[in-house]
């Protein structure tokens, strides 16, 4: 482990900190849950202020199901994160009582070369996980793979779901155990040295806030959110139901990763139906802007559909059961941006494809930042995947 990695990692097992403090977390997503829980199960007096419902519908992490793998393309310094992310969640699941990761194969279907081949394949070596190539028989087991245009297929291992609204749940129920106060319905309107005035007119001392408003986070902090580069960034996804008769080549189905080159989507991730959840198919593009409260861009539908029809065979025989759009951040790079801005303010955003999967790492390294443990700038550098990192340009960060 790398040598930041361990420092904020020494934090996933439960200790009380030396000198509690009071801190007012801003969001309810998964970044503000897991912020609360790495706080208050360290002794912190934690408030949580969400201007919507715990969890809300419109939060970005509001979902049935999210990607997690060790896999992360030319951007090592994340793959390196990985172990200590899954020791994370793994602690959480223990503190919840609920284990909410469902073990599931990640196949990756390359239509062209690219740097991410070589990158995933150190880094799985690295973490001692395998990675291969599959071979015409491999394929033929994975018989909703759409093979047309296919350069080849890897299995990477060390993948699965998170079954993130059922996690949201989880830590709305155990936050309160933990003594944090969780506050639904209430909107922060300024944040300022000291704590945060609320949308109604009241306010909330503390001794630090964490921003973590996902989308609406340039809206709240807009100089920090502009010279950090966060922009806001439109994604479309749809929930599919499989006819009848392929609906065992589903069940034992892998997620699939399909990037698409020269397609307006730039591919389409697949998550298969598990433990509840609904197959679900979403883009890769990140180009569309898009605004908190803004109409749905109804032109991206037929191209996530078309995306998945090239991913996924027979995909016409699906059924497309619903359409949904969602707003993330976008920051330069992909990369999770933890700035400290002056009055103990941190702006925390879990930016682009791949915020849920770190939340709980990330989170206990913002709390080891609020303890003094590392510094602002090493937490920055950290959360940004910088640490060990040997080529600066990425690929595939983007579940
Ligand atoms: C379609 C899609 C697929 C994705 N797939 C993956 C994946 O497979 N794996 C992965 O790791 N990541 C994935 N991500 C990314 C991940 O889901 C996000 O990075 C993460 O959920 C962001 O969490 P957050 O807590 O920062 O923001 P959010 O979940 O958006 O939460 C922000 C919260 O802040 C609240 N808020 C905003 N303003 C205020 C205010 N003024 N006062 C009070 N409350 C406020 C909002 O109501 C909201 O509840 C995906 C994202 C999307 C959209």
């Amino acid at each position: 482990m790398l040598p930041l990695t361990r420092q904020v990692a020494a934090l996933i097992p439960r200790a009380a900190a030396a000198r509690p403090r009071r801190v007012a977390v801003v969001g309810a997503g998964i970044l503000g849950l897991c912020t609360a829980w790495a706080l208050a199960r360290r002794g912190h007096a934690v408030t949580v202020l969400e201007a919507g419902a715990v969890p809300d519908p419109s939060a970005a992490s509001c979902d049935e199901g999210r990607i997690i793998r060790h896999a992360y393309g030319t951007m090592e310094g994340y793959a390196a994160m990985m172990p200590a992310a899954f020791a994370a969640w793994r602690a959480l699941f223990a503190e919840t009582g609920a284990d909410r990761l469902v073990p599931c194969r990640a196949v990756y279907a390359l239509r062209a070369e690219t740097p991410w081949e070589a990158a995933v394949a150190r880094t799985q070596r690295a973490a001692g996980l395998g990675f291969c190539r599959l071979d015409d028989a491999a394929l033929d087991s994975v018989p909703v793979l759409n093979r047309e245009g296919l350069l080849r297929a890897i299995e990477v291992d060390g993948s699965g779901m998170l079954l993130a609204r059922l996690i949201l749940d989880d830590l709305a129920a155990l936050l309160p155990q933990l003594g944090a106060i969780v506050r639904p319905g209430t909107a922060v309107a300024a944040v300022s040295a000291g704590g945060v005035r609320l949308r109604d007119g009241g306010s909330v001392a503390a001794d630090a806030v964490v921003v973590a408003a996902g989308a609406w986070a340039p809206r709240l902090l807009p100089e920090a959110a502009a010279a950090a580069g966060l922009r806001v960034s439109l994604q479309t996804l749809a929930y599919l139901a499989p006819p009848e008769d392929l609906a065992a080549a589903w069940s034992a189905a892998p997620m699939l990763l399909c990037r698409l080159p020269n397609h307006a989507t730039g591919g389409v991730y697949v998550l298969p139906p598990r433990a509840g959840m609904r197959l679900k198919i979403g883009d890769y593009a990140t180009d569309a802007a898009g605004a908190p409260g803004a109409a749905p861009d109804i032109a991206r539908h037929a191209a996530l559909l078309d995306a998945g029809r090239r991913a996924i065979a027979r995909f016409d025989r699906h059924r497309v059961l619903a359409i949904r759009h969602c707003l993330y951040t976008m920051a330069p790079e992909d990369r999770f941006v933890l700035q400290a801005l002056p009055g103990e303010t941190w702006l925390a955003s879990a930016c682009s494809g791949h915020g849920f999967k770190l939340a709980p790492l990330v989170a206990l390294g913002l709390a080891a930042a609020l303890e003094s443990r590392i510094g602002a700038a090493e937490l920055g550098f950290w959360a940004a995947g910088r640490e060990g990192e040997a080529s600066p340009a990425p690929v595939g960060a983007g579940s």
